[in-house]
């Protein structure tokens, strides 16, 4: 039986990332994956163009039973480290806004940049790792055609969201083999789908506001045919909404006043052709489909009530959905980071054993947070592994 210092199983982002650290402690490393080719999901990121770190990166901007886990592999891998290995490596990036960056390129030459790091492990790919035992102080990681032996071993088997790129529940298997438990997965980074809203508006995208509970999500929203989507409504996936949500469709305007002022100005004038002034004719239509008075002849009660559906736009949780993992960016929920040292990613109930990337239940915000939390927590893993 083959034996190494290190098995990573999973070469995504977090793999390879665990694998460089490894290496550079010269350790003897060999990575397992299922799939054709490593780091399909950097390959698909950022659609294709891999937004890869964000300034803002923090322990708000983490999602999960205790998002303070990513704390100590964040204070340790910087969005500035990532930034001077892309430089070292001679990516260039594009800041898409402040803070969030993505490669100038595409994510091809990123991933190639990840594998040069590594090219001291042997990295099998087509390899599904069916089962990890231990004996006595060692690992047996059990593959079809082969079983290896190695002292660490660094479970980066990722999410189950987005099916199509040969996801596996390996890694939630093995965990709760070993003891841990596993926080429900559901799908998370994804359109939301509601009847609040007509398909006519598919394809319209306003910059809004959306309140779930005490949050607020300011960032673009896309109508599409079944619900909403684009960054605004990836973004409120993360939150639970079962009381509901409520949009502001004109964000930093006081609405009321601004039409009881232009009833002054412009009281000809219809609903929709003011609010034409504010956003897309087609949504402006929507907006005052059962108002045909001018404006002018609006009362304080019904301009008081369209400015409520304007900023106040409430949908029940009952009348949203999230679309299924098909599409998801990522998965909330995972191995619970309980059982687990936040400072080395290694089992506390299996010494040996780590976990690291999206496999455990920490899901990032929209914006190159996941990206990082892979990078951050397999750099951390295979420092210690
Ligand atoms: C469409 C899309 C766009 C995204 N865009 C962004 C973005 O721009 N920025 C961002 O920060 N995040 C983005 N994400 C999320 C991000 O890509 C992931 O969170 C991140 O890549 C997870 O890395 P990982 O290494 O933990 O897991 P993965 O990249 O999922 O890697 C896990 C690997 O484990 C392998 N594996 C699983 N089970 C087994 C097994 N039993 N045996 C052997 N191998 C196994 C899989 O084949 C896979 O290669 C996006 C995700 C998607 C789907």
């Amino acid at each position: 039986m083959k034996k190494y210092d290190v098995i990573i199983i999973g070469c995504g982002a977090a793999g390879l990332s665990a694998a460089r650290a490894a290496l550079t402690n010269k350790r003897s490393v060999l990575i397992l994956d299922m799939g054709e080719r490593p780091a399909r999901k950097v390959l698909v990121s950022g659609g294709g163009r891999c937004n890869f770190t964000n300034l803002a990166v923090g322990v708000n901007r983490y999602f999960g039973k205790n998002p303070d886990f990513v704390r100590s592999a964040l204070s340790k891998v910087k969005p500035s480290d990532i930034l001077d290995w892309a430089k070292s490596h001679r990516l260039n990036w594009v800041e898409k806004s402040p803070g969030q960056f993505f490669c100038a390129t595409n994510s091809a030459d990123f991933v190639e940049a990840l594998i040069s790091d590594v090219n001291l492990a042997d990295i099998k790919t087509n390899t599904f790792v069916n089962d990890i035992e231990k004996k006595e102080n060692k690992f047996i990681v059990k593959t079809k055609k082969s079983d290896y032996e190695c002292d660490s071993v660094i479970v980066a088997t990722g999410g189950i969201s987005y099916p199509a790129l040969d996801v596996s529940d390996f890694g939630y298997m093995i965990a709760k083999k070993f003891g841990h438990k596993i926080i429900p997965t559901r799908p998370a980074l994804i359109s939301l789908k509601t009847p609040a809203f007509s398909p006519e508006l598919s394809g319209i995208s306003i910059n809004v506001e959306i309140k779930i509970g005490k949050n607020i999500i300011s960032d673009s929203l896309l109508f599409t045919h079944s619900g909403i989507g684009g960054p605004a409504a990836y973004r409120a996936s993360l939150y639970e909404f079962d009381n509901g949500i409520y949009i502001n469709f004109l964000p930093g305007l006081d609405i009321y006043k601004w039409i009881m002022d232009s009833k002054k100005i412009d009281g000809k004038k219809s609903l929709q052709t003011i609010l034409m002034t504010k956003m897309t004719r087609n949504l402006a239509k929507w907006f005052s489909k059962d108002i045909t008075k001018n404006i002018a002849d609006l009362s304080g009660k019904e301009v008081l009530e369209i400015s409520k559906r304007l900023s106040e736009f409430y949908i029940p949780g009952n009348n949203l959905t999230r679309l299924g993992m098909q599409n998801a960016e990522v998965t909330f929920g995972g191995i619970s980071t309980e059982f687990i040292s936040s400072k080395t990613m290694e089992s506390k109930l299996c010494p040996g054993l780590y976990f690291v990337g999206e496999v455990l239940d920490i899901a990032g915000d929209l914006g190159g947070f996941n990206l990082h939390f892979a990078f951050a927590s397999g750099l951390t893993a295979g420092g210690y592994a």
